[in-house]
């Protein structure tokens, strides 16, 4: 096999500087961050490196013990993180490393650029709040570098497969094939001149204590020697420098999820979360829990404070991170826990699993369903826990993540009832449209008599609150949930009830208010029915096959008329949803309600003259669409209407 030694000059596959640019400034305040994101990266090539030498012992050649290691040379002004890992070839160098469109630092730099845009503050740098949703990766060690060589060899290649990179970040960088004698990767940081401060050993140890002292591997540097007297290094001159230096572990290094909770600090499994969520922020919470047994397993499960940016992206990937007996297996064991609860972060270790467990033998495991299931009733249990005890807490939780969780219902049956529970809705009970009030508390401020719980869906909190349906409910005091995201209509769609009450939409069928319903309105509408039977036939004459019928309302108070659907039928809300992003929508033939007691409506019924009516007849419905936020077919259809009725009534002095 010949090697491909020549060097060569190679351009970044995006406007790299720019980018770097951005995140070099929006980043300096928590500079400290490289180290950790480049030992976890070293973390990561050993962790898999461990995995595929389990099916192939020779790739962990003479050199079987893996550990990361962080070197400094104050002379040079460098910084070096080295690791033993699987190391990198050189087209997954130029693929990885010389690729920065496919990284979390262009996603990151994106986002950044797209939140100054609203912000208008063009200077200044994000908040914390922003980066904290992004992975910045190995781009982050040009916050303070202006150099940074990496040079890899692939284990299982040969020592002259060596490959190095080096790139200033300003657009290019060399590749060139060398000799790496040992496996793994070697990335050397060359210090900006107001960066040597970063060159003291004492500084990076402290760095590592706070960002990686619970990583799994062994973090090493050099043993410190003080007090050498200046004799003793002459006599031993070049020997001395040439003996390889000594190394000692800084880190913890031990998996932090297999130590007694009694004996781990807030503070260490807030490091922790960091470490293997890229988070800047705490945690909202955890739960940490080992179980014995027939199916041996430790779990530790993360809440954050923040939806990761990325949440609704289709490929968005979730899950926990796997270990078996603590080796690494896999991130993002998307069956460990439901789409529906995807912001979980976190850690399992099974000692029951076989150790080459893949991604579809954990399809069909029965130990993995026990593992999901429990995980779930964990992840519930601490949000109901959260819910209870730190309602502010859950608060911040749901604003955030609720619409994930609203997921819930649809995907998990035998949960149903528990996620319930946990859901916020805005409330015509509130004054502003925060998503706060628990079915539970809708249930207790129930009025006597009433059997439902009451929602209304539509394409935005005030379309929800404004709309004409909510009239009589407004007038009777009963309170009814405003829906506005677009998961909702899916959410009631499976949500039928909770804790045995009925959830009904004020916008489907005929209204049952049950015994909250006056018995004499009651009598009234059936007998205005009759009376005004020829109101009725004639509006329906009219609207044609626009509607299937046309009936007097008791759902409204001040609007003339509203549009309602069958019982069954789909929301008018869920099919504009539908029609928003191209889906077909049954085409529905919706019932129109008239409130008799409305002026227009009583003028209407002493109209005359047919093409006036009309016309009346049909901007009616039209306004009853239009006052539930949704399109008209034919909107100029419409304005036109209007304008003749506008000039009728100008001209006729009115
Ligand atoms: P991430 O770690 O989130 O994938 P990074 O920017 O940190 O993003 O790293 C990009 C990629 O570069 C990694 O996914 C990995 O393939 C490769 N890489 C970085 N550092 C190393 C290393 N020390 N050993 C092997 N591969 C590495
Ligand atoms: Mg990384």
């Amino acid at each position: 096999m010949t090697v491909e030694a020549h060097k060569e000059t190679l351009e970044f596959k995006a406007e790299v500087s720019q980018v770097l640019d951005l995140v070099i400034r929006s980043l300096y305040s928590n500079k400290e961050i490289f180290l950790r994101e480049l030992i976890s990266n070293a973390s990561d090539a050993a962790e898999k490196l461990r995995f595929e030498a389990l099916t192939d012992e020779q790739l962990l050649e003479d050199d079987p013990n893996l550990r990361v290691r962080v070197l400094v040379d104050k002379d040079a002004g460098t910084i070096t993180v080295s690791d033993n890992g699987i190391g990198l070839s050189r087209q997954e160098v130029i693929e990885t490393i010389g690729s920065i469109a496919s990284s979390g630092t262009r996603r990151f730099a994106e986002a950044l650029q797209a939140s100054r845009g609203e912000a208008g503050e063009a200077d200044k740098p994000a908040g914390d709040a922003l980066i904290g949703q992004f992975g910045v990766g190995f781009y982050s060690a040009y916050i303070v570098a202006d150099k940074v060589t990496l040079i890899s060899r692939r284990a299982g290649l040969t020592a002259e497969h060596g490959v190095r990179w080096e790139s200033d970040g300003r657009g290019a960088y060399t590749l060139e094939t060398v000799e790496k004698p040992g496996r793994g990767t070697d990335v050397i940081l060359h210090l900006k001149d107001d960066e040597q401060e970063l060159a003291e050993p004492w500084r990076l140890r402290t760095i590592i204590g706070k960002f990686s002292d619970h990583i799994a591997i062994p973090v090493e540097m050099a043993k410190e020697t003080y007090g050498d007297d200046e004799d003793e290094t002459d006599e031993e001159g070049e020997a001395k420098k040439d003996k390889a230096p000594e190394f000692e572990q800084v880190n913890k290094g031990t998996a932090l999820w297999m130590r007694n909770k009694s004996d781990l600090s807030d503070e260490d499994y807030q490091g922790f979360y960091k470490h293997i969520s890229h988070d800047f922020e705490e945690p909202l919470a955890w739960v940490h829990n080992r179980v014995e047994g027939s199916n041996e397993y430790t779990a530790l499960l993360y809440l954050p404070k923040r939806a990761p940016w990325d949440l609704f992206d289709r490929d968005h990937k979730h899950g926990v991170k796997l270990y078996v007996k603590r080796v690494f297996i896999m991130d993002e064991a998307d069956k460990l826990l439901p789409h529906w609860l995807r912001f979980v972060k976190g850690v399992v270790d099974s000692d029951d699993l076989p150790l080459n467990v893949s991604r579809e033998i954990l399809q069909h495991n029965r130990k993995i369903d026990t593992i999901r299931g429990a995980n779930v009733k964990r992840v519930l249990g601490l949000l109901e826990s959260l819910a209870k005890d730190e309602p502010e807490k859950y608060q911040t939780f749901w604003n955030e993540l609720g619409r994930v969780l609203k997921e819930g219902p649809a995907e998990d049956f035998q949960n149903r009832e528990r996620i319930g529970g946990l859901l916020r809705f805005a409330s015509t009970h509130n004054d502003d449209d925060t998503q706060n009030v628990a079915l539970d508390a809708y249930i207790e401020r129930m009025k006597e008599g009433q059997k439902d719980i009451y929602y209304i869906t539509a394409d935005s909190p005030a379309a929800a609150r404004h709309s004409p349906h909510l009239e009589v409910f407004r007038k009777k005091g009963v309170e009814v949930l405003l829906l506005s995201d677009r998961v909702d209509e899916w959410l009631v769609s499976h949500l039928h009830e909770y804790k045995g009450k009925h959830l009904q939409s004020v916008t489907k069928g005929k209204l049952d208010l049950g015994d909250l319903a006056d018995k004499e309105d009651q009598q009234k509408a059936e007998q205005a029915e009759k009376e005004h039977e020829g109101l009725l036939k004639r509006l329906k004459d009219s609207l044609g096959e626009r509607v299937s019928e046309v009936r007097v309302s008791t759902r409204l108070v001040d609007s003339p008329a509203c549009i309602v659907v069958g019982e069954h039928d789909m929301s008018a809300n869920l099919a504009r949803v539908l029609k928003a992003v191209g889906q077909e929508a049954p085409d529905m033939k919706p019932t129109l309600e008239v409130n008799l007691d409305h002026p227009l409506v009583k003028r209407l019924e002493a109209e005359g003259n047919q093409a006036k009516f009309d016309d009346l007849g049909m901007i009616l419905f039209d306004q009853a669409q239009l006052a539930e936020g949704g399109q008209l077919d034919d909107p100029a259809a419409f304005v036109g209407r209007l304008n003749k009725l506008m000039l009728q009534m100008f001209m006729s002095g009115g």
